[in-house]
């Protein structure tokens, strides 16, 4: 059989295609998810920003309408979201969400494959896979990813090992989730406490590094631990679960439209925002454009604002700093966050700011590390 649309990987782009899809009336094409893995487990916990909903507002487990900054020891920045929320959605609402949405659409396939080979045709594409080979007019594939060596670039890693904990006393406030807690030693990385509070004494808790190289297992658990035990002053704790993560920070190209019938999605088309790490709302957003375009012009290749190249630009200065160690990196962020309003942050960090907000964004940092990473990302991709 021919389907008209193959997903190889089914994980939050692939099924977040197809769902958005689905919304949009695009009930009729015949789809397949080919994914290695069943997703029967919370293997991971997306969080993002938005101003009123988005296609998966149903499974929202908590949202905020504040977040704290902690540049250090010193007090935190309280800072109300104006006009945005902070949303919290797990890996296993939405596995399950997507399970019954595709149970009841007559039109979607689904089968646990190993993926081997995309061979575009030209009249169609054959995807093979340890399952046998399948073939259909368009393949999105969401399996690849960036080999992180093209020379000139920056390649860091964003990793993270979290748990969700459940403490003998109240220490969490629920109403405030801690975006950067830069109170613990930062061992010339840059490295911060991220917690999602779901309650006075349960919480998602997460050791995050911006990197090159990842860390020893048990380091991440001491570091985590020691915070725990230290600053909330809690010993005894339960865990209910963990996650561990490894976002690419990179400004390799990224290419999204492979050939004329196979695209890469999510963080294989480069959805990923190189200097934050955040990627669901940036894949939602991108991948309602695809679907619009599709629907108009019955092509899948949607073009791309030309004016987005600066975003793409202003991130690799912002890799630089971090990857060069330009400058101290709880200062960095907490700067931003305390010169600017959120609002102007978020729509800089999601490519929707004007170019005056860019400009006064950039008043309000440092300037002689930008400057010099500026110069040096030049540098790197003139030679
Ligand atoms: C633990 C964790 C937490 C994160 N938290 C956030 C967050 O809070 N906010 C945010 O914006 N981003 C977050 N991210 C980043 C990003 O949103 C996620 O990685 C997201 O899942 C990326 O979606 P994707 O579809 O590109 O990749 P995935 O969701 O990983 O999907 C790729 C799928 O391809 C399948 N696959 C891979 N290779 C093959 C093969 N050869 N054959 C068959 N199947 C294959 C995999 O099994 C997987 O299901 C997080 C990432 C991780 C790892």
């Amino acid at each position: 059989m021919r389907y008209d649309l193959i997903l190889t990987g089914g994980g939050m782009a692939g099924l977040s295609f197809l769902y958005q899809l689905r919304q949009a009336g695009l009930t009729g094409l015949r789809v397949l998810i080919l994914d290695r893995e069943e997703k029967r487990s919370n293997d991971r916990t997306w969080c993002y920003w938005e101003t009123g909903t988005g296609p998966f507002e149903a499974i929202v487990y908590r949202s905020w309408d504040q977040v704290r900054v902690h540049g250090g020891p010193e007090k935190p920045l309280h800072l109300p979201l104006r006009g945005y929320r902070y949303k919290m959605v797990r890996g296993i609402d939405f596995y399950r969400f997507m399970d019954r949405f595709i149970r009841e659409d007559p039109m979607t396939e689904r089968r646990v494959a190993e993926m081997r080979a995309i061979r575009d045709g030209g009249e169609e594409v054959e995807v093979e896979t340890d399952q046998g080979t399948f073939k259909a007019l368009q393949v999105m594939d969401s399996t690849w990813r960036p080999p992180m060596e093209t020379p000139g670039r920056h390649h860091l890693l964003q990793h993270f090992f979290g748990k969700v904990i459940v403490t003998p006393a109240p220490v969490f406030d629920p109403g405030w989730p801690d975006l950067m807690h830069f109170g613990i030693p930062q061992e010339n990385q840059c490295r911060f406490m991220y917690i999602l509070p779901l309650a006075p004494d349960r919480a998602l808790v997460e050791f995050t590094v911006f990197s090159e190289s990842l860390l020893d297992r048990p380091e991440y658990e001491q570091v985590l631990d020691g915070y725990v035990r230290g600053q909330l002053g809690q010993t005894g704790w339960e865990v209910e679960e963990t996650e561990f993560g490894v976002i690419p920070m990179t400004d390799e190209p990224i290419r999204e439209k492979i050939s004329d019938r196979v695209m890469r999605i999510g963080t294989a088309g480069g959805y990923t925002n190189p200097a934050t790490g955040f990627t669901f709302a940036r894949t939602q957003k991108r991948i309602a454009e695809l679907v619009r375009h599709f629907r108009t012009t019955g092509q899948w290749d949607a073009p791309r604002a030309s004016w987005q190249w600066r975003f793409g630009l202003y991130a690799a200065v912002m890799l630089n700093v971090l990857e060069q160690k330009r400058a101290p990196a709880p200062e960095l962020f907490y700067d931003l966050y305390r010169k600017n309003p959120i609002d102007r942050v978020f729509r800089f960090l999601d490519g929707e700011s004007s170019f005056g907000e860019e400009v006064r964004l950039m008043q309000s940092m440092a300037i002689r590390p930008f400057l010099l990473a500026g110069a040096d990302v030049l540098r790197r991709r003139i030679f």
